[in-house]
C-alpha cells in the first residue's frame, strides 16, 4: 500500500481526562503524521500513560476528539475501537506483558492467530519480524529464559507482526539498561520506518531526540507550560 508522506493519521484535540477528582489530561492537541515518530516525554505523573490510552482507544476522553484515518474514534462502538486495536494499532508497553507459556514465535504469532492467519502463515511473520528485530535466535524460547531487551525485542516483533499504521509504545526502554534500551529503539525505529510505520513513543531514554521528528512535552496533562505551544518540530519527518 501507498501511503502518503505529511497527512495527519491520527488527531487528537482538546482531549480532556480524569480519574474522579484527579486531572490527568487537561485539554491536548495533536497532530500524527504519516510515518513520524512523535516522542513523548514529561514527568511522572504528567498524564503520558493517558494520552497514549486514549490515542490508542483504550480509554475515552472526557471531552475533545480522537480522529484515525478521519474517523472519529468516540464515534465508534467498542468492537470496532478493539478491532482498529487488533488491526490498525500496535501496542508496545513498558513490560512486555509477553504469555510467558508461549515461545517467542508463539508470542509474535498471536495477533495473526487472533485475527484468523492460518498457523503456518503466522508463524512465517513472526519469525520474519524476531529476525529483523534481532532476535531470531531466541524463535523458541520462552520469555523465562530470555534477557529483558530480549522480552522486549519480542513483544516489539507482536505489536508490529500485523503491519500496524500506528505503533503505540508506552516506555518500552523503561526495565531495560542503556545498552539494551538504545537497541530496542534502533531497532523498532529502523523497522517501523521501513513500512511507514506512524509511532508515538512515551520515553525517558536521552537519546530519543536522535529518533524523534518531534517531542511533545507534557507537564501535569497540558502542552504548554513551556509556552512554546504543543510540539517542538526538532527535525523535519524523514
Ligand atoms: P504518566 O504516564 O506521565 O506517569 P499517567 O497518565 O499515568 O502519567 O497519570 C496522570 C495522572 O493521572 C497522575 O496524577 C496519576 O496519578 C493519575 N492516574 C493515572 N491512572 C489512574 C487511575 N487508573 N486511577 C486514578 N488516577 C490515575
Ligand atoms: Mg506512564
Amino acid at each position: 500500500m501507498t501511503r502518503t508522506s505529511g497527512t495527519a493519521v491520527l488527531r487528537a484535540r482538546g482531549v480532556v481526562k480524569s480519574y474522579g477528582p484527579t486531572p490527568a489530561l487537561r485539554g491536548i492537541d495533536l497532530d500524527l503524521a504519516e510515518r513520524e515518530l512523535l516522542a513523548v516525554t514529561g514527568p511522572s505523573g504528567s498524564g503520558k500513560s493517558t494520552l497514549l490510552h486514549c490515542l490508542a482507544g483504550i480509554l475515552r476522553p472526557d471531552a475533545g476528539e480522537i480522529t484515525y484515518a478521519d474517523r472519529a474514534l468516540g464515534g465508534c462502538s467498542e468492537a470496532e475501537r478493539s478491532r482498529l486495536r487488533r488491526t490498525e494499532f500496535g501496542v508496545l508497553f513498558q513490560f512486555g506483558q509477553l504469555v510467558p507459556e508461549l515461545t517467542a514465535a508463539e508470542n509474535a504469532a498471536l495477533p495473526l492467530l487472533l485475527s484468523g492467519s492460518s498457523r503456518k502463515e503466522a508463524r512465517t511473520a513472526a519469525l520474519d519480524w524476531l529476525g529483523r528485530l534481532g532476535v531470531a535466535d531466541v524463535a523458541d524460547v520462552r520469555p523465562a529464559q530470555m534477557s529483558g531487551g530480549q522480552q522486549q525485542l519480542c513483544a516489539a516483533a507482536r505489536a508490529l507482526v500485523t503491519g500496524p499504521r500506528v505503533l503505540f509504545a508506552d516506555e518500552p526502554t523503561g526495565a531495560l539498561d542503556q545498552l539494551a534500551g538504545e537497541k530496542l529503539l534502533g531497532h523498532l525505529v529502523r523497522a517501523a520506518r521501513d513500512q511507514g510505520t506512524s509511532v508515538v513513543l512515551v520515553t525517558h531514554a536521552p537519546g530519543v531526540a536522535a529518533y524523534a521528528d518531534r517531542e511533545l512535552a507534557l507537564y501535569d496533562g497540558a502542552t504548554d507550560a513551556t509556552g512554546l505551544g504543543a510540539g517542538q518540530r526538532i527535525g523535519a519527518p524523514r
